[in-house]
């Protein structure tokens, strides 16, 4: 199937006037999106009561959607399952991962991380106590870092802030090599590019789906657990529906079959609707021919910007094999120029200390917005149109 980028467009919801560039941080609502939760809403919620845990299918949600994922990361079916946020997703896997590998006490990160995955593994390594420890190195390092005392590798595919990609062949074969587990953190990658997760024989993986794959604002995460592990690792975090029989009600605990277990709590219904929508325009897609338009959109963005904006330094790899489907530019007054062009309508976002994030999703930016993004970067550098205090005050979200 090749992909109607045109058709994919369509499904979204873009307002007027808006080059949309964010899309790695929080995706556009797909336009199915309102009618799917308002139908959750009424017909579900509203007329069914409780009986639509059964009559609905709440219950299985989790289980149904995440196989829909699983498609668009390379996972075999049964083997992933949504539920709750990613940071919880990330303390999940790296507690299971922990335990299968005993006789080890690091994780393994890297400083290139999102500081919540590394946070919830320095609040892990507390809780443990008993020689546990987070090591982080440069990402570069990563590969020579993995040696004999590496319990688990806890990496983020594609770096938040400069949209460098890890090779997660090679690492996950370097761990393996050396008896250690791979947790791979997917939030840049999940809908940025193909992910081959049955493929290179990674053990654990999540992500969220707010960003490339268009859930909405706190939609669910998800987590992976490769099928030789699931009926082995032990959930830390070990709630009722992750049980084998939530409703015996049994006063002991015992692990639910495979990543089922890995449910904790009641699931966000109305949230997974709104997933579920957007899922169906991924539906309309393959990975391959996303990966291929974000290569082209992302090249057109760069070459535009270096010829137009000499003051800007990219900071993102130039060879597009490493690099996702975003590309950031570096500029002490980065906070304030991207406040200038989201006045004029090109949303993008800024990461301290200096990195301006701009996003490419094949499913609804064009090659105009790029020529139309570049032209106005071009026009705020020129005049110093960000030059004013009113784009200096930092928000409470950046
Ligand atoms: C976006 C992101 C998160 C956010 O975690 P939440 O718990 O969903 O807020 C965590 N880790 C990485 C690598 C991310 O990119």
């Amino acid at each position: 199937m090749t992909t109607d980028f045109a058709a994919t467009r369509a499904a979204f919801v873009l307002p007027e006037g808006i080059i949309y560039l964010d899309g790695n941080s929080l995706g556009p609502l797909p336009k199915a999106a309102a009618a799917r939760v308002a139908e959750a809403v009424e017909a579900e919620w509203g007329q069914m009561l409780i009986t639509g845990w059964n009559k609905a299918g709440w219950m299985d949600q989790p289980a149904r959607v995440g196989d829909r994922i699983a498609r668009l990361i390379g996972a075999e079916p049964g083997t992933v399952v949504m539920g709750d946020t990613l940071s919880i997703k990330v303390y999940q896997a790296l507690a299971s991962a922990l335990e299968m590998n005993p006789t080890r006490r690091v994780i393994l990160s890297d400083t290139g991380n999102f500081p919540s995955d590394l946070y919830m593994a320095d609040g892990l390594v507390r809780t443990l106590g008993d020689g546990y420890s987070l090591r982080t190195v440069a990402p570069e390092e990563v590969l020579d870092a993995i040696d004999e005392t590496v319990a688990v590798t806890l990496i983020t595919e594609v770096d938040y802030r400069t949209g460098r990609k890890h090779d997660m062949a090679a690492i996950t074969a370097r761990a393996h090599a050396m008896g250690a587990l791979t947790i791979w953190d997917l939030a840049h990658s999940a809908g940025a590019l193909p992910v081959e997760l049955a493929g290179v024989g990674a053990d654990f993986a999540v992500g969220c789906t707010y960003k490339y794959l268009n859930s909405g604002p706190g939609g669910p995460a998800f987590i992976y657990v490769a099928p030789r592990h699931a009926e082995v690792a032990r959930p830390a975090l070990s709630g009722w529906l992750g049980h084998e029989s939530p409703f015996a009600f049994d006063l002991g605990y015992r692990p639910g079959r495979g990543v089922e277990r890995m449910r904790v709590g009641t699931p966000p219904v109305l949230q997974l609707a709104a997933l579920e929508a957007a899922l169906d325009v991924w539906d309309m897609t393959n990975m391959a021919d996303v990966r291929a338009r974000s290569i082209e959109l992302t090249e057109a963005f760069i070459k535009g910007v270096e010829a137009a904006c000499p003051a800007l330094t990219l900071a993102s790899p130039r060879d597009p094999a490493s690099r996702g489907s975003q590309v950031s530019f570096r500029h002490p007054e980065g906070y304030a120029i991207m406040q200038a062009l989201i006045a004029r309508g090109v949303i993008g976002d800024f990461r301290a200390p200096d990195i301006l994030r701009f996003g490419f999703t094949p499913l609804y930016t064009t090659f105009d917005d790029v020529t139309a993004a570049v032209r106005i970067l071009a026009e705020v550098m020129d005049k110093s149109l960000w030059d004013r205090p009113e784009y200096k005050t930092k928000a409470r979200v950046t």
